[in-house]
């Protein structure tokens, strides 16, 4: 009932002032009461004293009407107060100041106050009786004659007075007491209408409304509380934004990032986790309500989950994960700790090392596949040699018959070496093309006479589609010849007898395409994507045969492409394999 600051400081005031005047009231009506009932008794002794004494002391008491004549003589007392005589021995009422016979004459013990009496020896020995004060005396006259003076003083007048007053004073509180109400209600709304201001712009900050400011309309303890809100605000706000800045840069980093990335709790709730992680996973939904890390990671890889990593107290680590057989993910992972190192969840972040594992792969078997095409020739020339050296050097048929192989298998060295430089260099971007401009049909006319004896050798029949106009291209002619003379020579070597190649040539798109095709054994499916790589021979032993390197298919794409070209295949095993090289034509200045 009473929680508002405005309804306390009105009780507070009330309180105050009701207490205030209550203590004032009581106080005064006190003091009004003992005063008058002094003056009463001051005035019944001076009556008693001044007056009644002095004119009874000749007063023969035995006379009572002369005693009665003697009081009756006295001046008109004060209408409350009356002198009674009472007879010391008889206590009879002799005579009274009012001439008032009712009591003239009657036993004083029976019916006035009877303490007062059988005490009024004590001379102004007092008794009150309700709104009348009694006092006696005991009186000896000058013929050493007793009597009793009672003396009475009524205060209902004083008493009314005081009841009056006692009314006035409450009335006198309950106005003040509205109007402390009033006041207080007027004074507390200047004290809370501030605070309630500042209460509810602090609520709607609590609600995310910083641009709250309030009024002051003041220098008092509230204006500072206003103040320092106002500055509250502000700074609050500043570092609000300077807390989300950096937490949307770092969202946008963790979500941009190329790693997956993941944050859990303790019981495994996700408090982070990036689009990556969850396109690395091939996750199709996460539930953010339950604690799913271990059953999502554990089809992966059971060493990842919490419960593991917690058993066996691990704080950090690397696992590899392998998604469906193709991309191969690095998991690293490590303990989140407060600053009481607890354990307070885990991080683990996904690499995509599938890439590197294949070059690591590639190169592991480059260098298998490099010695092993290194050693087969220096084993036949090294056995040639040292056969030619136990004396068949001397049979001169023998000896040039070995010195012939010798020297094919040297020339397969050289190729093959010449061949690795030429891809290592172009690997290492030295290769340094000698550009100039060229007719490409010219170009194909002189390739395809340069290699008549091998069609011939085979009885290839070669069929030429060239173009009308000159077809310009802008690139090292050599290389370019290189590449066509390779996938020629390879459609003679691949194409039985009496087989027919053909080479067509067209410009489409600002392009020269180039159709080289052959009807010769094909290339099956399986193996079709991979003949570009360096190397890869469908059948080892029928290309080495034919002193292929397995490297020429991988020379050409590098340099159609360095020259912004492309080169494609299609084949089909048993009808004939189709090369198409596409190379950009120059435009600028026909020859
Ligand atoms: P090689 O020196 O072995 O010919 P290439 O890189 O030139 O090496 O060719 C790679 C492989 O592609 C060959 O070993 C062969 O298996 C296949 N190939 C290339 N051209 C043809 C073709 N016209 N017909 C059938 N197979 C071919």
């Amino acid at each position: 009932m009473f929680k508002s600051i405005r309804s306390k400081i009105i009780v507070i005031y009330f309180l105050l002032v009701f207490i205030a005047m209550a203590l004032v009231g009581i106080f005064m009506i006190n003091q009004f009461e003992t005063l008058h009932i002094n003056t009463a008794t001051n005035t019944l002794n001076r009556i008693v004293n001044n007056i009644i004494k002095p004119e009874i002391s000749n007063v023969d008491f035995t006379n009572y009407e002369d005693l009665r004549y003697e009081i009756q003589k006295i001046p008109v007392l004060p209408g409350d107060y009356r002198i009674l005589m009472i007879d010391a021995n008889t206590y009879k009422v002799i005579a009274s100041t009012k001439n008032d016979s009712r009591l003239i004459g009657k036993d004083a013990l029976n019916n006035l106050n009877k303490e007062i009496i059988s005490n009024a020896s004590k001379n102004g020995y007092m008794k009150d009786e309700e709104t009348v004060k009694n006092i006696g005396y005991i009186y000896t006259n000058e013929k050493n004659q007793k009597i009793i003076i009672y003396g009475k003083a009524y205060l209902a007048n004083i008493y009314e007075v005081l009841n009056e007053s006692k009314k006035i004073f409450l009335q006198a509180i309950i106005m003040a007491l509205i109007v402390t109400i009033i006041l207080g209600f007027l004074i507390s709304k200047t004290i809370t209408n501030p605070i309630k201001d500042v209460t509810s712009k602090a609520s709607k900050m609590a609600k995310g409304d910083f641009d709250q400011k309030v009024d002051i309309k003041s220098d008092d303890e509230i204006g500072q509380l206003g103040e320092m809100f106002n500055y509250l605000t502000a700074r609050l706000k500043n570092t609000l934004e300077e807390i989300s800045s950096e937490k949307s840069k770092l969202n946008a980093i963790i979500n941009q990032m190329g790693d997956g990335l993941i944050a859990v709790d303790n019981e495994g709730y996700i408090i982070h986790v990036n689009p990556t992680f969850i396109q690395m996973l091939r996750i199709k939904e996460i539930d953010v309500t339950k604690p799913v890390y271990d059953d999502m990671v554990s089809k992966y890889n059971k060493n990842l989950t919490l419960k593991y990593i917690k058993n066996k107290n691990i704080s950090q680590g690397s696992e590899i994960i392998k998604i469906e057989n193709k991309d191969i993910l690095r998991a690293n992972f490590v303990y989140l700790k407060n600053e009481k190192e607890e354990v307070k969840g885990l991080i683990l972040v996904l690499q995509d090392i599938t890439e590197h594992e294949k070059l690591d792969n590639m190169r592991k078997e480059f260098v298998a596949n490099v010695s092993h095409e290194l050693k087969t020739p220096i084993t036949t020339i090294k056995s040639y040699t040292e056969t030619l050296l136990d004396g068949a050097m001397d049979d001169n048929e023998i000896c040039n018959s070995f010195l012939s192989v010798i020297d094919k298998e040297s020339d397969r060295m050289a190729r093959l070496v010449s061949d690795l430089l030429q891809l290592s260099r172009m690997d290492h971007k030295k290769n340094n093309f000698n550009s100039s401009r060229f007719d490409i049909d010219n170009l194909i006319k002189d390739i395809v006479n340069k290699l008549d004896i091998s069609f011939k050798e085979k009885n290839h029949i070669i069929k030429m589609g060239l173009c009308d106009k000159n077809i310009i291209i802008n690139g090292d002619k050599d290389r370019i010849e290189q590449v066509i003379q390779n996938i020629l020579t390879n459609a003679i070597k691949y194409t039985p007898d009496n087989g027919i190649i053909s080479v067509d040539i067209r410009e489409e798109d600002e392009q020269a395409i180039i159709l080289i095709k052959d009807n010769g054994i094909g290339i099956p499916k399986k193996d079709i994507y991979r003949i570009f790589e360096r190397f890869y021979r469908v059948d080892k032993a029928r290309s080495r045969d034919m002193g292929g390197t397995g490297l020429g298919l991988s020379i050409a794409k590098h340099i159609i492409e360095q020259h912004g070209g492309d080169i494609s295949v299609k084949s089909e095993v048993g009808k004939g394999t189709e090369f198409e090289i596409k190379l950009p034509v120059d435009k600028s200045v026909d020859i």
